[in-house]
């Protein structure tokens, strides 16, 4: 079939094969031109492994670090009539430019959150690793089922303690208006700990210790967005942010529990950048068309896979530098108060008349459509191809 991209609002719900194997192969390339130390991770879990900042993780411990990886997704299968997701296709073409260079690689597809997929990869690595030494916890999900109770939480994306009006873009309609949010409830408050707090990372860490599968020194972290002003009533102070101070805690909980293990678990601050979680939060898509255009014009943007590469040289570190609630920053390029203050000087600006000339967001919907393998110069958009793909 041909494939062309299908967007509906914030999401695009096809994927091209071909593309998002290019997608891959240029973060691979982007991470065999860096030189890495021979001490990194031989083992490694990455929860999340297909998309986004997960998919750069399994990446770098690979291709970076020569590690075993194994990863945990969630992801649709491919028909001859539908295509598979973008992270199928991902974890296809990661499975065989792994395959190529030696490397181990096994993806178990599932819920993450469930008991079912702890035992699985429990039993995966005792059969092929033994031991991780490195658990990578990305997973960016909507809704939860607690494994104990069987009840479906979801999370929503609400400010906290009052109602917030702000600009936004939508991306569906090309326009630039004010939308208000309403405050989130104790219950959305605590809905959202529950699906996108720490509850279920710690719940990995006490499932892979009692069974004997974390290595001694293992290290583990957990991906937050901390932001400014900008993004704090939407985001690190609102419903999420609050799910992300719940992993906070989790370190100290993980740690205490695995002390005879001698665990570290950091939660790492990344910079915001297109993916599909965050192309679903308002206000996001604004946001990030502008850091684009002024970190553009400063040399300072990142993909997931300039981050993720700078964040495990950090990671790796005997002690690594941490911020006053220890956690390790990536974010600083974006979040230093010279950038911010341009950020926001546009930001008060934008209209729906000067904001393609004021934002970048050619850059986003460019790299919108890449997050799904489209829009790629040197892929054939024309050329029929199959839709399936497999492991
Ligand atoms: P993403 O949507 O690209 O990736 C999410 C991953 O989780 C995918 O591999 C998906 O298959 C997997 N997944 C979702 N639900 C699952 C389930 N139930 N079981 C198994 N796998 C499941 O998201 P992302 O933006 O890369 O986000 C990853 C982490 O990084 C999140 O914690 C997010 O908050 C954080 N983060 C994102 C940004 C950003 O701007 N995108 C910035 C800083 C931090």
């Amino acid at each position: 079939m041909v494939i062309q991209p299908k967007i509906r609002g914030f999401i695009c719900t096809n994927a091209h094969p071909a593309g998002c194997a290019h997608n891959v192969s240029t973060q691979i390339d982007y991470v065999k031109a860096q030189s890495h130390s021979d001490e990194g991770p031989k083992n490694v879990l990455v929860l999340g492994c297909s998309t986004g900042y997960g998919l750069a993780s399994r990446i770098v411990s690979a291709f970076g670090y020569g590690a075993k990886t194994l990863g945990v997704c969630f992801e649709k299968a491919p028909t001859e009539k539908k295509t598979g997701t973008a992270g199928w296709y991902n974890t296809a073409a990661f499975h065989q430019q792994a395959e190529g260079a030696g490397l181990y690689h096994k993806t178990l597809n599932g819920d993450a959150f469930s008991k079912e997929m702890k035992a699985e990869v429990i039993e995966a690595i005792k059969q092929d690793l033994g031991q991780v030494d490195l658990v990578i916890y990305s997973l960016a999900s909507p809704r939860r089922t607690d494994p104990e109770t069987g009840e479906v939480y979801k999370s929503v994306l609400k400010p906290v303690g009052q109602s917030y009006t702000t600009k936004t873009y939508d991306t569906d309609k090309d326009l630039v208006h004010e939308v208000s949010l309403e405050p989130a409830s104790e219950e959305d408050i605590q809905n959202t700990v529950k699906v996108m707090g720490g509850e279920d990372w710690e719940l990995w860490l006490d499932a892979l210790a009692e069974a004997g599968v974390l290595a001694q020194n293992c290290k583990t972290t957990a991906y937050t967005y901390i932001g400014k002003e900008l993004t704090w009533p939407i985001y690190g102070h609102a419903t999420i942010g609050k799910a992300k101070e719940d992993l906070d805690r989790a370190v100290k909980a993980i740690e205490s529990k695995q002390a005879s293990l001698n665990v570290k678990a950091y939660v790492s601050s990344l910079k915001a950048l297109v993916t599909q979680a965050s192309s679903a939060i308002p206000v996001m898509p604004l946001y990030i068309s502008l850091i684009y255009k002024v970190m553009k014009q400063e040399g300072t943007h990142e993909g997931c896979i300039e981050q993720i590469d700078g964040l495990f040289r950090l990671l790796l570190q005997d002690a690594p530098e941490v911020d006053e609630a220890n956690r390790l920053r990536m974010d600083g390029k974006e979040t230093n108060d010279a950038t911010q203050a341009k950020i926001k000087e546009l930001w008060q600006q934008v209209t729906q008349d000067n904001f393609h000339q004021l934002s970048d967001y050619a850059g986003y919907h460019q790299e919108f459509l890449h997050l799904f393998g489209f829009g790629f110069d040197g892929v054939d958009y024309e050329a029929d191809v199959s839709p399936l793909a497999d492991w």
